[in-house]
């Protein structure tokens, strides 16, 4: 059977599951929210154009209303200033949306210490266990901060000093960046950076290293309870938005079952 008609029939018989690692996209997604004097993003948001109605008899549809690091999102590297001259996400070949994936759990971490940071040893503990990490994959970095994702207030977590949410250490961005041979970091959060990252010197380091280094962000990824350590298949969507920082994405993994 040609190679194409395996992978249908086995979806089909679910010996490949399809996990959505995708937030639903409504006005109470979550969003970054900068303090003061920086630029922040709208909600989402639908325009109604029509509904069966005198604008449109027979049809419905609306203008959608989106920032582009809005929801389950794909950060590409001319986001950041490190990458400036880097790919837009109308550039990220499309042959590198699919790509497998390893999941990290830090959750029972995540969950004592909303500050908690990855460092390169934890990684490196953990491909001493697994393997290494996948050439031009993904390191999906679970937290269990996807279950917080229905509320703005619990999913950036503020204090008066600020959000609290994991992330990566300064040093561990740099490893990623420069060292592991992914292409890029997912995460559960609202960023792929840590809540306090504005604090950090030089700040927001997973931003500045992996986009200066021509690699990516997942943000706001969903379910990754649901994938085994080693062995999915990440099919990333972005939307390619000529000269966009990022986009919206349908992120989906392919699970082998047993
Ligand atoms: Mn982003």
């Amino acid at each position: 059977m040609p190679l194409l008609d395996q992978l249908v029939a086995a979806i089909r018989a679910a010996e490949i599951e399809v996990v959505d690692l995708t937030a639903r996209l409504e006005a109470s997604t979550p969003i970054i929210q900068l303090p003061p004097p920086f630029g922040n993003t709208v909600p989402f948001g639908l325009q109604e154009i029509s509904r069966y109605d005198d604008r449109g008899p027979a049809w419905y549809w609306n203008n959608i209303i989106t920032g582009e690091h809005t929801g389950t999102h794909f950060d590409a590297p001319v986001h950041w200033i490190t990458g400036r001259d880097g790919a837009d996400v109308a550039d990220v070949p499309a042959a590198s949306l699919i790509a497998p994936a390893v999941v990290l759990d830090f959750s029972e971490q995540a969950a004592r210490d909303p500050d908690f940071l990855l460092e390169p040893e934890h990684i490196l503990a953990w491909t001493a266990d697994h393997g290494p990490l996948p050439d031009g994959g993904w390191l999906l970095y679970r937290t269990g901060w996807d279950a917080r994702s229905g509320s703005q207030a619990e999913f950036l977590n503020a204090s008066e000093t600020g959000p609290h949410t994991p992330g990566v250490s300064i040093e561990c961005a740099r490893w990623l960046a420069e060292e592991a041979p992914v292409a890029g970091l997912g995460v559960e959060t609202v960023g792929t950076d840590a809540g306090t990252a504005h604090s950090f010197d030089p700040p927001f380091p997973c931003h500045a290293a992996l986009l200066g280094a021509g690699k990516y962000g997942l943000t706001q990824l969903q379910n990754l309870a649901a994938l085994p350590p080693t062995g999915a298949v990440v099919i990333a969507g972005p939307l390619p938005i000529t000269g966009g920082s990022g986009s919206p994405a349908r992120v989906l993994a392919l699970v082998e079952r047993s």
